[in-house]
């Protein structure tokens, strides 16, 4: 199976260089015949040729340029052993040319196609099948030329010339095969994965076979980097290399990607036997290591970016469904769940922060900021599985769960306090979103004003009306919309007049930014100012110090929220208090 594609780097003696695809190799074979056949068509310059070698002579030519046009057409499906007995071939028709040719004054002409010979032996061939197909050509072409009576020192002149051409062509071809070698575990490279996945990717594209991408990173590799240094790093990735090696159907087709991540191609296999084999190898880390992989299957029309993007997504879900697993892509339903499992057994845990009014600093409202309390991993933040349920589709339920939980919550709370509710795009995308929204406050009878849904301002299509149209009967009902982390992303300006919004949450690396000196007063003030000629309310986030909370007051921030306020915490802070201590 993962044999049929021929060589990768890895410029080992054992292999083929990397320039030794079939395709290549094919085109170059095929020239080589067409060029040769052509060749025994001339006319010899010699009319003591009798008539019936001159008949061999031709039909040598023929079966040449059939073979040379086979080649072409067809020679990128012929097994690479074919090609064997087709370079070793070509010396002996040569020779047999020349032989036949003896005695006419153009007998010696076709010694220079030798070179052909030489060139595709040396090139596209392991060093052990360049040193014999080199033998092979230097034999013939002695037989060759001791039969037609050359000089010793002409002779020696060709013979030693195509050994020059060998050693150079083959020993060229390996040099430039170190470009595409991973130097630490002498797997290919990046670079090589590139060439490698392009030509499976055609393949697989006109064959019938599959072709599956498994993707591998090891677990806290940077930890474990960390604790030992690099050269324990090293150490580490060499030694799961030499056991991968084991394990794999065809050493050249794993590469290393980069860091510690790894890529195995595996050409004509199912989705099944590519996730055994990604299990075979966890299975043969050395102890201490852990890895996840995704598993991603080639589908029709597929290019190698949006394969190795699926690959990609489906590692990403390893990872962040706890590590030390194989994740096949397009299999969420374990994920899926996995977090609606956490949804009914009371997993998940909303903590609050308060926001206060900068000008007196007493609470005014809280954030409720989710997190899932995992039996094995402990208390778990939004960023190791919100993408994840919004890939999943579960972010809907979770969604629910969380604004339920943060309106009644602030329905419980007195008549003042305001709960702010994250909520993704994918939520918004949802045309039932704004019911959902309605019937929450209805069911806690909370004041709509009372609650504030926070966007962040990311990834978003702006053809996509449905978020708009979710985000206009929101606000119809009397519920603000605040623009969440404004300024992080590249599209701030676009969002701020394309939505329906209320509210502004400066993001924190502007405010971070006060003390550090990276964000001067004039783009602070800038934004400060802008949102308030809009007539929205401003939001610092993450205001770590005095000095910080001071200096968005003096600007005329309406609201902050932050450490140096209160972190996040189980309990709701109690509104209109001074911030907690
Ligand atoms: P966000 O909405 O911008 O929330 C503020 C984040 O900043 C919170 O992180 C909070 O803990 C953190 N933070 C607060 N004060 C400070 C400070 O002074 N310094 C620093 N360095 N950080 C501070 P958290 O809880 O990890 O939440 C991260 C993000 O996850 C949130 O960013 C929000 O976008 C998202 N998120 C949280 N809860 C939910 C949810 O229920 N649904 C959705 N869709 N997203 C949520
Ligand atoms: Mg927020
Ligand atoms: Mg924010």
């Amino acid at each position: 199976m993962a044999a049929s594609l021929g060589g990768t780097s890895a410029g080992s003696y054992r292999h083929a260089p990397a320039v030794a695809p079939r395709k290549i190799l094919s085109r170059a074979a095929g020239v080589f015949y067409l060029l040769g056949g052509i060749a025994c068509q001339l006319p010899p310059g010699d009319i003591r040729l009798s008539a019936g070698r001159n008949l061999t002579i031709h039909a040598i030519g023929y079966f040449e340029l059939v073979i040379g046009l086979a080649l072409l057409l067809t020679g990128h499906r012929w097994p690479r052993w074919t090609y064997h007995p087709l370079v070793a071939g070509g010396s002996i028709l040569i020779a047999a040319t020349i032989m036949l040719a003896r005695g006419s004054a153009t007998a010696e002409d076709p010694l220079i196609t030798f070179a052909l010979p030489m060139i595709a032996g040396t090139a596209f061939f392991s060093w052990r099948g360049a040193v014999v197909h080199g033998l092979i050509v230097d034999i013939a072409a002695f037989v060759a030329m001791t039969y037609i009576d050359l000089y010793a020192s002409r002779i020696i002149i060709v013979l030693g010339g195509l050994a020059c051409i060998g050693a150079s062509v083959g020993w060229l071809a390996r040099v430039g095969d170190r470009i595409e070698e991973d130097p630490l575990t002498g797997l290919g490279n990046r670079r090589a994965l590139a060439r490698r996945l392009e030509f499976a990717v055609e393949s697989a594209a006109r064959g019938n076979d599959g072709l599956a991408v498994v993707m591998l990173d090891l677990d806290h590799f940077k930890a474990a980097n960390d604790r030992g240094g690099h050269a324990a790093g090293d150490e580490l990735l060499v030694s799961c290399t030499r056991r991968w090696r084991e394990v794999v159907p065809h050493e050249r087709l794993l590469f290393r990607y980069g860091g510690d991540e790894f890529v195995l191609l595996l050409p004509g296999c199912s989705l099944g036997e590519a996730t055994e084999l990604a299990d075979e190898l966890r299975a043969g880390l050395p102890q201490e290591a852990t890895a996840s992989i995704g598993v991603a299957m080639w589908e029709r029309g597929d290019s190698s970016s949006l394969l190795m993007g699926r690959a990609d997504v489906a590692l990403y879900d390893a990872k962040a469904n706890g590590r030390n697993q194989t994740v096949a892509y397009g299999d969420p339903s374990q994920a899926a769940r996995e977090i609606e499992m956490a949804l009914k057994a009371g997993e998940f845990v909303l903590h609050y922060q308060p926001i206060v009014a900068l000008e007196d600093g007493t609470v005014r409202g809280a954030e409720a900021l989710v997190r899932w309390q995992h039996p094995k991993r402990g208390l778990l933040g939004p960023s190791e599985f919100i993408s994840h349920a919004e890939r999943t589709g579960s972010i809907h339920a979770l969604g629910a769960w969380t604004l339920d939980r943060a309106v009644a919550a602030a329905a419980a709370a007195g008549t003042t306090m305001v709960a702010s509710v994250n909520v993704s795009i994918t939520e918004l995308r949802n045309p039932a979103f704004s019911k959902l929204v309605s019937a929450t406050i209805e069911r806690h009878h909370l004041t709509p004003r009372r609650l504030i849904v926070e966007v962040t301002e990311g990834v978003y299509d702006e053809h996509d009306q449905q978020v708009i149209t979710s985000l206009t009967e929101i606000r119809a009902l009397g519920v603000r919309v605040a623009l969440d982390d404004f300024g992080s992303g590249w599209s701030s300006l676009r969002w701020l007049t394309s939505f329906p919004i209320d509210v502004i949450k400066i993001d924190g690396s502007f405010v971070h930014g006060i003390d550090s000196g990276a964000t001067s007063f004039e783009v602070l003030n800038a934004i400060i100012r802008l949102g308030k000629a809009l007539g929205l309310s401003i939001v610092g986030e993450q205001v770590e110090t005095e000095r910080q909370a001071a200096v968005l007051c003096e600007l005329g921030c309406d609201r902050a929220q932050g450490y140096y306020f209160g972190r996040p915490a189980p309990d709701l802070p109690a509104s209109g208090l001074p911030r907690p201590a």
